[in-house]
Formats: structure tokens, sequence, C-alpha cells
């Protein structure tokens, strides 16, 4: 498992020790740096390497502003979180138009703040732009009971277990989550979908061969006789055209294009799992 590396520049000891127990109740496995003031800190920060910055806002020397500027200057790009007293509030909401990623209230430090504060920092490195955080919540939920997502047909296309999303976003975002390493899939079996819109959901059409008619009798005693071998369905249609196989066409519950199984495309139905990079991503250093 991968160690979050977190530099705390805060001046106030108890302040630290507040913080340092409220990241050891998040259950994520960290490597935690304290520097007393804001000179030591972009000392540290020039010199080594960090996933992530937790700044009170006012330190001796500096303000949380300053250290973003210092950042800045230097081209540092790890994410910056302001630790701020009821009184900077909105100087801190004003610092994350300047590029920080969030702030916390010194009162508000707890495990279950800084797990959520850390997992959207965590979502924001690893996850694609595009992909919404509930979707990536969900994913995460999911894959701590599922090992797998399948792609499911019925009448109707559906992810098992579903994340929660339409059919078709839902399949856009893992499609994304699969180019960013963090899912990968396996081919299942192969479909005809919609020549048009690659759509998986279409509604079935019986035609009679000869007039093209879609009105049948089907099933019904007149046509229908045994042998020995078992019973044959015959299809009538309303011209009365007799065969025992009418045509099957499809059409698309999507576009309403219709298509048959020659021009219609076909597909690969896949199960999507998480990547060892991807369990890392949504359960980021998590002991749990
Ligand atoms: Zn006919
Ligand atoms: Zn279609």
């Amino acid at each position: 498992m991968m160690k979050l590396r977190i530099l705390h520049i805060e001046d106030n000891v108890d302040d630290q020790v507040v913080l340092r127990r409220a990241l050891e109740k998040t259950g994520f496995s960290f490597e935690l740096e304290i520097q007393g003031n804001g000179v030591d800190g972009m000392r540290s920060l020039s010199s080594k390497e960090y996933d992530l910055i937790l700044v009170d806002f006012r330190l001796p020397d500096s303000t949380g502003l300053q250290i973003l500027d210092g950042l800045r200057r230097e081209n540092i790009k790890t994410p910056v979180i302001f630790v701020t007293g009821q009184g900077d509030v909105r100087t801190a909401r004003e610092a994350l138009k300047g590029g920080a990623l969030d702030y916390i209230l010194k009162s508000e430090i707890n495990a279950q703040r800084l797990t959520s504060v850390i997992r959207e920092y965590v979502y924001k490195i690893h996850i694609p732009e595009g992909v919404p955080p509930e979707f990536t919540s969900s994913l995460s939920t999911i894959f701590k009971a599922n090992f797998v997502i399948l792609v499911k047909l019925g009448g109707k296309a559906e992810l098992y277990p579903s994340p929660g999303f339409t059919f078709d976003d839902s399949l856009k975002n893992l499609e994304k989550l699969v180019e960013a390493n963090i899912l990968a899939k396996k081919p299942i079996r192969s479909i005809v979908t919609c020549p048009q819109c690659t759509s998986y959901e279409y509604e079935t059409i019986i035609k009679c061969k000869e007039c093209g008619d879609g009105l049948f009798q089907r099933g019904e005693s007149p046509m229908q006789f045994q042998r020995s071998q078992g019973v044959y369905q015959w299809f009538k249609c309303s011209n009365g055209h007799i065969s025992s196989q009418p045509a099957v066409s499809y059409k698309c519950s999507r576009c309403g294009a219709e298509f048959d199984l020659v021009n219609g495309k076909m597909a690969t139905l896949y199960s999507y799992s998480l990547t060892s990079s991807g369990l890392d991503a949504l359960n980021f250093g998590s002991t749990s």
C-alpha cells in the first residue's frame, strides 16, 4: 500500500498533536512531517516531495497565502489544505481560487473531516477529469463487496451492481477509468448493437418474409401439428403467408433505427474490475 506523505506546517504544539491523532484515526497510512514556521516549511518543500501539505493559515512568520505564493514561485504543484481559525474563513475561501485544494477549520479537525478531504485529494490526483466524484465513491462502495461489475442484458441493458447513474453515463465513466488504468476490462461475449448509435437496447421485430407484414398469428392450433419428435410452430401473417421462420429484425430503443443480424454492429460485452493502482486510488493507503 502506498503511504501518503504529508507535511504539516503549524506552530502550535497542541494543534500538531490534534491533527496527528485525527490522521491516525482515518485509517490511511501516512508519513507525517511537521514544521513550525513558514521558512522551515518552505525549506522542506524545496528539498523533499510530499503528496499533501496542511498549512496553518496564521504562522509566526507568514500566512497561508504567502506559502501558496512561495509554492507557485518554486513551481511546486503539491496540493495545499489550509487549517484555519473561525476568523480566517473568508480569506481561506478566497484562497481556494488561488489554488488551494480546501480548508479545514481548527474546530473541525477530526478523522471524518480529514478522511473526506484526503479522499477528495486522492480522487483529484488519480481519477480522470469528467468522472463525477459521486460515481467514484459509488464504485469504491461496490468494489468493497464485489470483484467485478458486469453488463447485463435483458429487455434492458444494465450494470450489475449498478453505480447509480444511467447506463450510458455509467459506461462512459467506466471507460474513462479503464483509460486511466483504474479499472481493467475483460471481454465476456459478443453481441449485436444498433449500427446507428451502438445502443445495446432494442426490441425484436418479427415480420413475414414474403410481405413484410408484422401481424402474426402464431402457435395457434390450425397452424400447429404434432409429430412424434415434438411440436412444430408455424407462423401465419395477416395476409395468409405461412412459414416456419419469419424474418427477425431489431428496433433500437434509443434512436429507433431498424437493423438485422447482418447490418447490426458487433460489439463486445465486458466486465470491469479494479487494477492494483485502482485499488490504491479508490482506497488510497487505507489500512482497513
Ligand atoms: Zn405475409
Ligand atoms: Zn440506435
